[in-house]
């Protein structure tokens, strides 16, 4: 019933339900283990015959209202809290693939994700293809049967690339591989990835979700809608499992398969469980998400403006400015017409680019997103400094870059602090 309310609504009040004390928070269930009523009771919850709690590496109460909460505002059937982002990058394909299989993805990615990647798993033996997200040709001729799943960003960080949703969501049709999306940069308030054809969706909750840049999150939402059985890749969910006594997933979660073998199967077995506080935390956030995405979408388009006219700025990407290369999938997809991140060169370059960073006073310099306080970074200086200036060429960073997530302060204070960082 909850998913028939507008998105606002939805974040403000949760799928929370008031329990006996009327309390308008949930609690914060600080257990690691739950009382069996009986024998009986504890075999039946071990054997997935009844729904409940065992043990809060598994479910826990309070977390389970943010996971229900962010499956309906991405408008998926399930979903699963993790510690972090990158853990739930780790679910996701630990539960998708195996040693000898590949993910074939966009060569525009967050840092982190990309060596988790590239580094990590493919010392399990997963294999990941990269592809240029502009073209849809390059992601085809990289899928084989081997193949469990396309991966790519709502808006890839920092180059502010939105894809073209509808043609990955055909050729994950075409070859009936899973979509996965990872949405933090553009969160479901400005575009729900479902909708476009993903099947699975996740988030570094550690960002916009939270807001308060207080703590870290992260969470995989399954869709309910691909095909498992029809795919014929996922033999882990649609034959007997010998670790639940030959239960058949796809025959007893239905549609939700893939979330309940993610938590029953990876979860229970790697760990990497959100604490409770954490997902309490990340629910309040997500209570102003929407008034959030609206200022910081705002601010970052009068930004964007002001850094155009400014005579010591060399140039300015955005894709919520109407010239911009990425701004028709932009305007397409999401719904106020461009993010929160942007990028811009200060005229001068590397040495010129330091400088604005170290004189801005209001701005954090930090290596973060998605806070409501603006940061901004500088990574040939900082994340990416082991890179030589053709590697950095090679991933779009020119060495004079500078990224902006823009917060929601007053934005003439912001414009004021840049300004002056920027010298006359
Ligand atoms: C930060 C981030 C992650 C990783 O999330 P953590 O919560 O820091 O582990 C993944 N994807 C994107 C796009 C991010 O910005």
């Amino acid at each position: 019933m909850k998913k028939k309310l507008s998105i606002e609504t939805l974040a403000v009040h949760g799928t929370y339900k008031k329990d006996e004390t009327g309390a308008t928070n949930p609690a914060i269930y600080l257990s690691n283990a739950y009382q069996f009523k009986d024998c009986t009771h504890g075999a039946n919850l071990f054997d997935l015959s009844e729904a409940g709690y065992i043990y809060s590496r598994l479910n826990n109460p309070t977390t389970n209202v943010l996971e229900e909460t962010v499956a309906a505002l991405e408008g998926g059937i399930a979903a699963l809290a993790c510690a972090s982002g990158q853990f739930a990058e780790f679910m996701t394909i630990a539960t998708l693939a195996k040693c000898g299989d590949n993910i074939v993805t966009s060569n525009l990615l967050y840092g982190g994700t990309h060596t988790l990647f590239a580094n990590q798993l493919a010392r399990f033996g997963i294999e990941i293809r990269f592809a240029d997200p502009k073209n849809i040709d390059e992601f085809d001729k990289l899928i084989d049967d081997k193949t469990k799943a396309i991966y790519i960003e709502s808006i890839a960080n920092p180059q502010g690339f939105v894809p073209n949703f509808k043609k990955f969501a055909e050729l994950s049709e075409k070859h009936k591989v899973p979509l996965v999306v990872d949405n933090t940069c553009a969160t479901p308030y400005l575009v729900r990835p479902i909708k476009y054809g993903a099947h699975i969706v996740i988030h570094s909750a550690t960002k916009f979700l939270g807001g308060h840049g207080a703590v870290l999150g992260g969470i995989v939402i399954d869709s309910g809608k691909f095909d498992w059985e029809a795919s014929g890749r996922f033999p882990e969910l649609t034959t007997p499992d010998e670790s639940y006594h030959g239960l058949v997933f796809t025959k007893h979660f239905g549609a939700a398969a893939f979330a309940a073998k993610m938590r029953v199967s990876a979860m229970r077995d790697i760990g990497g469980t959100i604490s409770p506080f954490n997902a309490f935390m990340i629910q309040q956030g997500i209570g102003t998400l929407h008034v959030r995405m609206e200022r910081h979408v705002e601010n970052a388009k009068k930004l964007a403006k002001f850094l155009e006219n400014h005579k010591n700025v060399a140039w300015v990407d955005y894709n919520g400015l109407k010239d911009n290369k990425n701004h028709k999938n932009a305007d397409k997809y999401l719904t106020l017409g461009g993010g929160s991140l942007l990028t811009f060169g200060v005229k001068g370059g590397f040495e010129k680019s330091k400088e604005f960073i170290e004189k801005v006073t209001i701005a954090l310099h930090v290596s973060n997103l998605g806070d409501i306080k603006t940061i901004v970074t500088h990574p040939a200086s900082t994340t990416h400094r082991q890179l030589s200036e053709k590697e950095l060429e090679a991933t779009g960073i020119s060495t004079d870059l500078i990224r902006v997530s823009v917060g929601i302060e007053n934005i003439d204070d912001i414009i004021k602090d840049f300004d002056k960082a920027l010298g006359d």
